[in-house]
């Protein structure tokens, strides 16, 4: 019905195409990688405090202090807000479990609340709802890259005096639209941010990198402190900290590419306007939705489809040579590492429907017309 001539495919078809990216910017990558090589200036150094001062110029915050992953950014901010053993954090039940993971190991207590079955974010009234006495932060993810409702999330925060952590791994590059029409850029808009430069992020490096990002001084300096084991001047360890640092060579990779983030962005908003284009009248197909309150990055792009149908329409996608992914199949609160915070048998409902109706189809910054028309030709013909 709709399907479009199909081009012949010859090469594999990746979920995520890092190679192809790198080629279009290897000359100068690679000589950045040498230069930090004969530099000798492998840790920290200038092309940390380099990275750090552009990607806070590109935020609009204050302060970013680079760390080695994206977990380690989650768990730095939270220990930089002081929380003691039995605090509560409220988290989403749907997200990567990294954002909860951390809560629990730094002996916190993660709240998961379910989220907007269209967004797949938390909102401000399902916050509000978990909030009670030993409540002491939010951590709002934005997933797969449009932003949770920060403005109503900030108000209920507000209100209750709490501070928010932002998840920012998915979304680096979009930008929210307050009331107000100000816009800011996500991840700038809680009291901390969090980001991951794991390779496949939309600012990725080629191995393993993180940041945290503050416009308040004070945690900027505890966030750099516990960054640094706790240290206030060398060999003065004021606090428990750990040691998490951004590789030297990573963050000379994240220069190049941080200055190509918003064209990064662009590839990926075309590849997903001609998802949505072909997809969008296969009545059993759901779009990703886009709110009006954030521009949507689109680390990934997920679908909803009928429960019954996803695994076998995956199944037809693989026998075709294109491959999916269902982030994410379980519910965190239904994962044994968290048995011990959820009460047996309880189920968050649009979570539950979210873990069975989602699919991800290939998206990264170098796919072609052909692949895509291949792959929605794919799509559409499972249904038809
Ligand atoms: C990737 C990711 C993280 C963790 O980042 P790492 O660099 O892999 O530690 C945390 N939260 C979300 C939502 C992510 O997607």
């Amino acid at each position: 019905m709709e399907a479009e001539k199909d081009v012949k495919i010859t090469e594999p078809i990746p979920m995520v195409d890092l190679k192809q990216q790198y080629e279009k910017i290897k000359d100068e990558v690679d000589e950045a990688i040498l230069n930090v090589v004969s530099s000798t200036r492998y840790i920290k150094g200038p092309e940390v405090t380099g990275f750090e001062s552009e990607l806070a110029e590109y935020l609009g915050s204050t302060h970013v202090i680079g760390c080695a992953n994206g977990t380690d950014a989650l768990q730095i901010a939270l220990m930089a807000l002081g929380l003691k053993p039995g605090d509560e954090v409220i988290v989403p039940s749907f997200t990567f479990v990294a954002t909860a993971e951390v809560i629990g190991l730094l002996g916190l207590t993660p709240v998961m609340v379910d989220v907007d079955l269209a967004t797949f974010n938390i909102t401000g009234q399902l916050v509000e709802e978990a909030i009670t006495d030993k409540t002491k932060a939010i951590v709002p993810v934005h997933l797969y890259g449009q932003a949770a409702p920060m403005e109503e999330i900030m108000e209920v925060a507000n209100r209750y005096n709490l501070p928010v952590v932002e998840d920012n791994a998915q979304a680096i590059g979009s930008d929210y639209t307050f009331r107000s029409g100000k816009v800011k850029k996500s991840g700038s808009i809680g009291h901390i941010g969090c980001t991951s430069f794991f390779p496949s992020k939309n600012l990725g490096c080629y191995g393993d990198g993180g940041a945290i990002f503050t416009d308040d001084d004070d945690l900027a300096a505890k966030i750099a402190m516990v960054a640094n084991h706790g240290q206030s001047r060398q060999y003065y360890h004021d606090r428990l900290g750990v040691n998490s640092r951004l590789d030297a060579i990573q963050a000379a990779i994240l220069r190049i590419k941080l200055r190509k983030l918003d064209h990064y962005c662009q590839a990926r908003k075309s590849a997903a306007d001609y998802y949505d284009q072909r997809l969008g009248k296969t009545i059993q197909i759901e779009l990703p939705y886009r709110a009006d309150y954030s521009s949507h990055v689109f680390h990934q792009y997920t679908l909803k489809v009928p429960a019954n149908d996803r695994d076998q329409l995956r199944e037809h996608l693989q026998n075709k040579g294109i491959p999916s992914m269902i982030y994410y199949p379980v519910p965190l609160y239904k994962q044994k590492a968290f048995a011990p915070y959820w009460p047996q048998g309880k189920v968050l409902p649009h979570t539950e429907t979210l873990c069975q109706t989602v699919i991800s189809l290939p998206m990264h910054t170098e796919l072609t017309e052909d692949v895509q028309n291949y792959i929605c030709n794919n799509v559409i013909n499972y249904f038809s």
